[in-house]
């Protein structure tokens, strides 16, 4: 089944397999925000928890 992007959850992390790169958006229907951190203070402390490490090109 192809992958459609999700329109409201604009992504450029061509990285993950769950991205489509043509078009910078997240294929899946939800995501997972986390953080790494104790007490997040900036943008750089969230993090998608859905990322998943893609093993082809895209
Ligand atoms: S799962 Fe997260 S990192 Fe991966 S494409 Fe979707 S929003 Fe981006």
């Amino acid at each position: 089944m192809e992958n459609r992007k999700n329109p409201s959850i604009c992504c450029s992390v061509e990285q993950c397999m769950h991205n489509l790169c043509t078009e910078h958006f997240c294929t899946l229907d939800q995501v997972h925000i986390d953080t790494h951190e104790s007490d997040p203070s900036q943008k750089e402390c969230v993090d998608c928890a859905s990322f998943i490490k893609r093993q082809n090109f895209c």
